[in-house]
This record gives structure tokens, sequence and C-alpha cells, in this order.
């Protein structure tokens, strides 16, 4: 990736379970306030998905080391939103069909996975100001970000947002294994805001997440640029 550091750039981090409306909201956000979206699953999912590719165990963390070695991951920007391509190639969709689903977790919880994925994640900082969508992005990724925001919703309706999408994700599997992890696992990270977005609309987060950010000091550039 090219682009100038620039130590003004700033990054909102935006945690929180599957499915818990997390995505839409920031992406929503970023486009609100002019700022580059990234999202990490889709990191994790291009290497789960490059596991399935190659006939890589996903729980033999030997050979999905090996397999980091040869594969190359090439993060970039489109349109304002994170891209991921894996040996020139994208993914697409395939990253969210059910093969992906059920073993990106597995591979998400190898230290050298994660190594690998936070630092092209810090990467996207000299890109700009970001909002940062993932598990670990409050607590790993910019722990020294004031603005940190952990979506949650009730597993009832994380399932139902699932399916109305069509996809049948088994968002409670996954959560037990990224909260239980030793890497990273999913947290509340320190100084992170709590929205509970269970009986809230879209518009109704967003708003909140914006209201975070003013009262942490947001800077006024920022929020005047909303659209
Ligand atoms: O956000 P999404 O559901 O696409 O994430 C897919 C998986 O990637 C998660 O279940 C988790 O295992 C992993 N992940 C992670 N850390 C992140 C983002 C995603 O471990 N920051």
């Amino acid at each position: 990736m090219s682009g100038e550091k620039n130590i003004a750039n700033i990054a909102v981090a935006i945690d929180g379970p599957a499915a818990s409306g997390k995505s839409t909201v920031a992406k929503t956000l970023a486009k609100k306030l002019g700022l580059i979206m990234v999202n990490t699953g889709a990191m994790y999912r291009a290497v789960a998905w490059a596991t399935l590719r190659d006939g890589v165990n996903p729980d033999d963390a030997d050979a999905v080391i090996e397999m980091l070695g040869k594969v190359d991951f090439s993060c970039g920007v489109e349109d304002g939103v994170s891209t991921i391509l894996v040996d020139g190639f994208y993914p697409g969709e395939e990253l969210r069909q059910d093969a992906v689903n059920n073993r990106v977790s597995r591979v998400a919880a190898i230290p050298e996975v994660r190594k690998l994925l936070v630092a092209k994640q810090r990467d996207y900082l000299k890109l700009g100001s970001l909002v940062m969508e993932g598990r670990d992005i409050g607590s790993v990724v910019f722990p020294d970000t004031p603005f940190k925001i952990y979506i949650d919703a009730s597993e009832e309706v994380r399932l139902a947002r699932r399916s109305a999408e069509g996809l049948a994700d088994e968002v409670a599997k996954r959560d037990a294994e990224d909260s239980k992890r030793k890497a990273s696992p999913l947290v509340v990270a320190d100084g992170a805001v709590v929205i509970d977005s269970s009986e809230m609309n879209i518009d109704e987060v967003v708003n909140a997440a914006m209201e975070v950010l003013r009262e942490r000091g947001a800077p006024a550039s920022m929020l005047d640029a909303v659209s």
C-alpha cells in the first residue's frame, strides 16, 4: 500500500459479535464522515478461503503458517472501502460462503495469522482516517484510540438478521470460538462504549455512534464533513 504517514489520521474502532450490525453501521458512519471503511473480518475470511483453495487443514497451525509464506494477501481501498486480493484474485461473495464461515474462527485463532493481518490493518492508517470494524480493533489494533464502540445485539436478533440476508451462519458457535481463543479474543475493549442494537434501527445506532465521537472530541473538521 502506498501513502504518506499522517499522525493526524484517526481510527474509529467498531467491534462486536457476528451479525451485530457492526458492518452496516461502520459502512454508514464511514460514508457520512468521508472516512475509509475497513472490514477486517474479510481479511480473516480471505485467509480461510485460501486454506480451502489450497486444501490446507485450518486446525493444522504449521500448515496454515506455511501457506501464509506462499500466498500474497494484498490489501487496498476501492470506493472508500477496504479490499483484499489473494494472489491477485478477489474472492468476492465466496468469502461469505458456509465453508468459510465454518473455518474462519479456527484460522483467526492462530497468532501468526493475526500478526500478519494486524500489521496490514495498522497500515491502513497511513492512507487516511478510518472506521475499522472487527473483534479486536479497540483492544489490539488501535488500543490508544479514544473512539471505541462495541456493538452488541441479542443472539435471537443476530440470527434473525443473518437469515434475513439468506445466510445460515452459526453465529453462536463462531462467537464462542472468537471469545474463548487465547490470541486477541472478542472483548469489550477498555474504554469502549457499548451500544445494544437489539431494539434499534441502523440510523439510531449510527446516531448513537456519532454522539460517542462528539463526546470523545472527534475533530470538528471530521464531524462537519457529515453528508
Ligand atoms: O466480521 P466477520 O463476521 O466477517 O468476521 C469473520 C471472522 O473473522 C470472525 O468470526 C472472527 O473469527 C474473525 N475476526 C477476528 N478478528 C477481527 C475480525 C474478524 O478474529 N478483527
